[in-house]
């Protein structure tokens, strides 16, 4: 209540009461109405944000939301875990394995596609959370399709591998008499001067000095394609088939130990020394073919030799010296 006020007429000799102006009347009321509406939301205001208007199953709700939210926050931080990880393994397999089997390399953006045409999250679309919910689905699903294309990758290295094994099993790798002390390598690949003619020619093998008998080893897996003496200047040879382009040759042999079409490992006792064909004295010619060529056998004995060896050897065969043919 606005206090009554009053002035002295002296007119009247009296107080009289000061009307208040109508304006001024309707400014306060104006005030008034507008004080309370600001009040008034004011105090809806708070009252929503606190919990006074919520049932105790709506508080309970509200906690079981916050407790997902801080759930999926955990979740993609393991995700991100996951995702190095993954990451780690795919640098690996890119860098190191499938380089080392020769295979290309998966790209970033083949490992990584997302998935295109429908919107696979509609379902998710709408809710409060649904961004959260939305962004782990899509970082989880990306995570899948990486394992199965690592999966995959490493199906592929493994045969990669096998095949690998195989090639180096069949590759003419040994020395193919016992040559420890290595005083058996009489001639080496190259111009050599011919033992009957003592002409310059060239020498497409080696020779390894050794008594009439020595036992004489495949250099490698593969199968024998010719145990004859068919071949001219050869005498009684052996032709093994290792695959890949590969052949190795055995000559002026005094016996075999197989036969024609006969499966061998690298190792097995083939035949033995002798000095049958174009021969100068019992030894043992051996050539190693590639693709049709014939190569120096030299190149492929490194699985048997030491580094210093192996430098003695290619002293000696290098030598300008007689072939025993
Ligand atoms: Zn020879």
């Amino acid at each position: 209540m606005s206090k009554v006020k009053y002035y002295y007429d002296p007119d009247t000799l009296s107080y009289r009461k000061i009307e208040p102006k109508k304006s001024r009347k309707y400014r306060n009321i104006f005030f008034f109405v507008l004080g309370a509406a600001l009040f008034g939301f004011l105090g809806l205001t708070l009252l929503l944000n606190t919990n006074l208007l919520n049932t105790p199953r709506e508080l309970s709700l509200q906690r079981e939301v916050k407790n997902y939210e801080l759930q999926f926050e955990l979740l993609d931080k393991k995700m991100e875990q996951i995702e190095q990880v993954l990451a780690n393994i795919e640098d690996r397999d890119n860098n190191i394995y499938r380089l080392y089997f020769e295979a290309n390399p998966i790209s970033e953006a083949q490992r990584r596609a997302g998935f295109g045409g429908i919107n696979r999250y509609k379902s998710l679309e709408g809710f409060n959370n649904s961004e959260m919910i939305i962004s782990t689905t899509k970082r989880l699903d990306i995570i899948q399709k990486q394992m199965v294309i690592q999966s995959k990758s490493l199906d592929e290295i493994t045969k990669l591998a096998k095949e690998k094994e195989k090639l180096l099993a069949a590759i003419p790798a040994i020395q193919p008499v016992n040559n420890e002390e290595l005083t058996r390598m009489a001639s080496g690949y190259g111009w050599r001067s011919d033992p009957f003619t003592k002409a310059r020619k060239m020498h497409w093998g080696m020779d390894f000095t050794a008594p009439k008998g020595t036992p004489i080893y495949a250099s490698g897996d593969g199968k024998v394609i010719r145990a004859d003496n068919n071949s001219s200047g050869y005498g009684k040879h052996i032709r093994i088939d290792h695959g890949y382009g590969y052949m190795s040759l055995y000559g002026h042999l005094s016996r075999y130990n197989v036969k024609k079409r006969q499966q061998v490992k690298r190792g097995d006792l083939i035949g033995f020394v002798g000095s049958t064909g174009r021969s100068e004295a019992p030894h043992l010619h051996y050539e190693v073919w590639k693709d049709g060529e014939r190569i120096n056998p030299i190149n492929f004995y490194y699985g048997s030799l030491s580094a210093e060896e192996f430098e003695n050897m290619l002293k000696f065969a290098t030598q300008e010296n007689q072939s025993l043919d």
